[in-house]
């Protein structure tokens, strides 16, 4: 999808710090970290957010979860834990409209968030 940064990053216009890829899916660490390891994991096919998925793309959010359980291992955190986010639309605090997963993991995180 044109003017999408995560799309950019995908295909390599953009520099991104690549911790996984695969024909699915991509994962980076995020440019802005709100914790000691703060990863994304995005499906390569252009999803504007969790309202866009359906019978035909959601199998990715699947595959999503298993890289994650394998990138949390690789990383050391996956005993002490960590948080998966997906946040949708303008009052889920959604700014990029690309499907996407955080991870944050490496400090003890607090709940509720704002
Ligand atoms: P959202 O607020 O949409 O849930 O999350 C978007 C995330 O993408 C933010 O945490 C932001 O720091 C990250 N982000 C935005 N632009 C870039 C970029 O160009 N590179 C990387 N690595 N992360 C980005
Ligand atoms: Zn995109």
């Amino acid at each position: 999808m044109e003017n999408c940064i995560f799309c950019k990053i995908i295909n390599g216009d953009i520099p991104s710090k690549k911790l996984y890829e695969d024909e699915l899916v991509y994962a980076f660490y995020d440019v802005n970290p709100e914790a000691p390891i703060h990863f994304l994991v995005i499906p390569k096919e252009h999803i504007e957010s969790t309202n866009d998925l359906n019978p035909n793309n959601i199998n990715v959010v699947s595959h999503i979860f298993k890289v994650i359980n394998k990138l949390v291992v690789d990383l050391g955190v996956s005993q002490k834990g960590y948080r998966i986010v997906n946040n949708c639309g303008e009052d889920g605090g959604q700014t990029v409209n690309h499907l996407h997963f955080h991870v944050l993991a490496s400090r003890n995180l607090q709940w509720p968030p704002g």
